[in-house]
């Protein structure tokens, strides 16, 4: 960037061009409490990194052509750091970030017994359990899967919202999910805004009710 003299958007969510033609970037700021519209009018070229799963990638295109420049680098040892151990991560299941179906439970689903239910609908989809925020901030499952802003940001085939808002925060993860379907009492929650399907009732006795149904089609 110093060679270039230019600037860099980091981890933008969203590019495009605004009604006078201008490139812009959208970026999360002061902590992800506003979204920054970034142009760069002056100097070229502009430069953006955007995250993981925000756009469809295009099919390869073959006739293409380019040179991979691999440039080394040397990092300086810090004396200020010491490793001190190496621990592999644990991963169980797909991450959530590649699951094709995903079972997602807000700050409604109030303890392990109630999660119990929506674990059980994502095993007999085939797909992953994940959550809003506050379900890991209670600790009742681990950030891995946390969908959002903070958290991972999700594109399956499908994914089921339960007693979930639709926070800003939470959709930026979610929104170009194939099919969302949402469960939340309240008619007026931001999450039908985006959803294919929505069921204005109880998580407790709609997806029980799912599971069931889907026991009984699989015989
Ligand atoms: C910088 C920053 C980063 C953030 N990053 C993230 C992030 O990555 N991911 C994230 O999720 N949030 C994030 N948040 C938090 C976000 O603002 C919201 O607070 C959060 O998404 C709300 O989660 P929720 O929808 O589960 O809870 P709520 O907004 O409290 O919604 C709960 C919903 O459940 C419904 N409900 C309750 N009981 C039931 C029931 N039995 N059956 C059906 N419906 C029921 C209610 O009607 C309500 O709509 C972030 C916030 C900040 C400031």
């Amino acid at each position: 960037m110093n060679d270039l003299h230019t600037g860099l958007t980091a981890d933008a969510i969203d590019l495009g061009y605004d009604e006078d033609g201008v490139f812009y970037q959208t970026t999360p700021a002061y902590g992800g409490h506003i979204l920054a519209h970034i142009v760069i009018l002056e100097e070229r070229p502009q430069m953006a990194t955007v995250r993981q799963k925000i756009f469809t990638p295009l099919e390869p295109d073959y006739s293409r052509s380019g040179k991979v420049i691999t440039e080394k680098v040397a990092v300086e040892r810090d004396e200020a750091y010491e490793v001190l151990s190496v621990e592999e991560k644990v991963v169980t299941g797909t991450p959530i970030g590649q699951a094709e179906v995903i079972v997602s439970g807000g700050r409604g689903v109030k303890d392990e017994t109630e999660l119990t239910s929506l674990r059980e609908l994502a095993e007999l989809l085939g797909g992953e359990l994940a959550s809003s925020r506050p379900l890991v901030d209670a600790g009742m499952l681990p950030h891995s899967k946390q969908i959002g802003q903070s958290g991972t940001t999700v594109k399956p085939k499908l994914i089921i919202n339960a007693a979930i808002s639709g926070s800003v925060q939470y959709q930026i993860g979610m929104r170009d999910s194939e099919r969302i379907v949402s469960i939340n009492k309240s008619s007026t929650a931001p999450i039908f805004d985006i959803s294919h399907y929505g069921a204005v009732a109880d998580f407790k006795t709609l997806v029980p009710a799912v599971i069931a149904e889907i026991k009984k089609s699989k015989g």
